[in-house]
């Protein structure tokens, strides 16, 4: 096999047509080097012959027999049949809809063969349907084995798959390892063909700490870092520096309300750093809820705007986009800046002017939703794209964004979502990465509190009495509609109840709405015409909410940490304290007690983060599932740390080599040759 021929169609290989090419699809496999990733998950033990005395229905197992007569019935529908015995008793092996031909080839009278299948019991005899293997004395080796089990969909059968996948597994060509055998043997990592080898045998495949499997996961992170990495180099180019000076911000600082904390201080500055660099910024704030992101990315804007140009703030809704333009008309009516709104529901007459205003450079800073990015919007001088609550674009995306901004527009991404060290890289590892560690100090810590389920009847009053104290409830649940599956409280529901309780002030909304009369809800509760929400986890997304000082969270324990904290996050942005109340089913478990105890000790959410990475495993972290960042396939970021660090730092040395070429077959084997070149598109 040549070295490219792993990266062709899986058609090009014997046996496979477009009808089992369409059902590998589903299993996403399509190139032959798919083939080669698809590691068996278990074994089916084929290795011992049993006799028919000895069969266990329900189980895989093989026999040797000796074949009696061969059955076909001339009616439809019944099924070609074998009988079949043994010393200790008799089978039938059944078919159906198989060519008498090919049966009769494969069955001769009176000899014996090794029959390998799923046996069942029928009419009081034991039968295999359509066994998997049927091979003469000579040939049982090929059969009496332990063999890979693989992930399949109905349509593949295993032993078809089997005849594929040997077919490369045992064509592998010998690849020019990237990595040398120092390198190798300093990690207790095994070369690249002999892991492959390794891990096409069960043993190997589910130890995710032998050398092969320790091998596949470095590749895979290698593969992901570098393909950052490149892109990364694509979009931080050279650009003009922006000049300015201070003189905005000072006249901004000053008609604030508060003092900036010395987080926000030094985030600033490190964006100023960029800003007036020769290389374009492409930069991420994290920030825990309420931190205050948002003013700092007003003063960049407001040097930017200083230093000649125009921005544009982009929003992931409209009322957070609507609340940041109340905001940004308040900070900027000092300094006399001319702001724009834009949301795909401006009215053509209305936008027409905004895009003219645009052009010729009267605007600048414009903020709406992701309707700012449409073909037909053109700035005269865009120097800087503001993202808020990023989370929702993935690599590509937020790349494809950079590159429509221009030459010389510098980005500036904000996210209140804290990703645990290990997997910073793997998240932003082609952004530079500011932290906002601190809260503004005035700001109350929120009480955390938790309370079964049974015992809500005592949290009535206090409900009540925040009401009448002009306070507003968000009221969380965990599904939207009842399930018969999941014992989970759901919002609808809920709002019954809490609606027959406090009439017309409480309202309803969940993710299956219109996102308009999502917006309209939201609208009504940021006016106060809604005392208490009723919801599922939508109101994540950073709109600010100062009002709203309880948040009441059913069936607690179906959360991340992480999202219980970003929850809570959404009261208590007022003067008011915030008070959140966790509510449990029954019987918490150990892990639930302590998962509670970290909610209620910590305020931290970059804490809470590594500490619910311990206690989930990553694939719950909401930084994951909304990043659209997949979970790795082979990478663990707890169980493979040293790995996530290895290859981070692997990666950051290479980087200083010229030549790439070398890591092109990497790249190819985890899709990643793509992202080096989308940005060309
Ligand atoms: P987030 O980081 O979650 O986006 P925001 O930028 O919305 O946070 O800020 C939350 C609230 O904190 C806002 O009402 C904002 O005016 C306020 N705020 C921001 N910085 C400070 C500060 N240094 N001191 C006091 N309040 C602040
Ligand atoms: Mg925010």
């Amino acid at each position: 096999m040549k070295k490219d021929f792993i990266f062709s169609n899986i058609n090009k290989l014997k046996g496979v047509g477009p009808q089992l090419s369409k059902y590998l699809k589903k299993k996403k496999i399509e190139k032959i080097k798919d083939i080669i990733l698809n590691l068996p998950y278990s074994e089916t033990d084929r290795s011992k012959i049993y006799k028919l005395n000895e069969l266990e229905i329900g189980k895989t197992q093989s026999i040797k027999v000796k074949i009696k007569k061969l059955n076909f019935p001339r009616i439809r529908n019944l099924p070609n049949k074998i009988n079949c015995e043994d010393e200790t008793g008799k089978i039938d092996i059944v078919y159906f809809n198989s060519r008498e031909g090919y049966l009769r080839k494969l069955f001769l009278v009176n000899e014996w063969v090794i029959i390998s299948g799923r046996v069942n019991y029928f009419n009081k005899k034991y039968q295999i349907t359509n066994p998997d293997y049927v091979t003469t004395l000579e040939n049982q080796d090929y059969v009496i084995k332990n063999i890979p089990k693989y992930d399949l969909t109905k349509g593949i059968n295993e032993k078809k798959y089997r005849s594929i996948s040997e077919q490369v597994i045992k064509n592998i060509p010998l690849i020019d390892d990237w990595l040398n055998s120092e390198f190798l043997k300093k990690n207790n990592l095994i070369n690249w063909n002999k892991s492959i080898l390794n891990l096409h045998s069960v043993k190997e495949s589910k130890n995710i700490n032998s050398p092969s499997f320790r091998r596949i996961v470095f590749d895979e992170l290698c593969a992901n870092f570098l393909a950052l990495s490149e892109n990364r180099k694509r979009i931080r180019k050279r650009k003009t520096p922006k000049l300015f000076n201070n003189s905005y911000v000072d006249t901004i600082i000053k008609s604030l309300p508060f003092e900036l904390t010395s987080s926000q201080k030094k985030v600033l500055n490190e964006i100023n750093l960029d800003l007036i660099s020769d290389y374009r910024m492409f930069r991420i704030i994290q920030g825990d809820v309420g931190s205050g992101k948002t003013i700092v990315s007003l003063l960049a804007i407001s040097n930017i705007i200083k230093s000649g140009y125009q921005c544009a703030l982009m929003c992931p809704t409209e009322i957070l986009a609507k609340q940041h333009y109340e905001l940004a008309k308040k900070v900027f009516k000092d300094i006399g800046l001319k702001i724009n709104f834009l949301t795909g529901k401006t009215e053509y007459k209305k936008k027409k002017e905004i895009l003219l205003d645009l052009s010729n450079g009267k605007t600048d800073l414009l903020i709406g939703t992701h309707a700012l990015f449409q073909k037909k919007i053109n700035f005269k001088r865009l120097g800087l794209v503001v993202i808020d609550e990023q989370h929702k674009f993935g690599v590509k995306q937020r790349s494809d964004l950079a590159i429509k901004g221009g030459n010389e527009c510098d980005v500036l991404l904000m996210s209140a979502t804290p990703i645990p060290r290990t997997m910073m890289m793997s998240l932003y590892g082609d952004m530079d990465v500011s932290k906002i560690t601190e809260k503004p100090l005035k700001r109350k810590k929120i009480i955390t509190l938790s309370k079964p389920e049974k015992k809500i009847s005592e949290i009535w009053p206090f409900i009540k009495k925040q009401i009448e104290l002009d306070n507003q409830v968000f009221w969380v649940c965990p599904l939207i509609e009842e399930s018969a599956f999941l014992d989970y409280t759901s919002a609808k529901k809920k709002f019954k109840l809490i609606e027959q309780k406090f009439k017309k002030k409480v309202g309803l909304i969940h993710g299956s709405l219109e996102k308009d009369e999502k917006q309209k809800i939201l609208k009504k509760f940021l006016e106060k015409k809604i005392s208490i929400l009723v919801s599922t986890t939508v109101i994540e997304v950073g709109i600010d909410f100062p009002n709203a000082n309880l948040i009441i969270i059913e069936n607690a324990n179906k959360f991340g940490l992480a999202q219980l904290h970003q929850l809570r996050g959404r009261v208590g942005r007022g003067e008011k304290q915030g008070i959140c109340i966790l509510l449990f089913k029954d019987g918490l478990s150990k892990k639930a007690v302590k998962r509670i105890k970290i909610l209620k000790e910590s305020d931290d959410g970059f804490f809470i983060a590594e500490e619910d990475l311990k206690l989930r495993g990553f694939g719950d972290l909401i930084g994951y599932q909304q990043s659209g960042t997949k979970n790795f396939r082979f990478a663990d970021p707890i169980n493979h740390e040293d790995l996530f660090r290895l290859a981070e730092n692997y990666i950051k040395n290479i980087n200083n080599e010229v030549n790439h070429k070398k890591y092109n077959f990497l790249l190819k084997l985890f899709d990643k040759a793509e992202i080096i070149n989308f940005n060309k598109v």
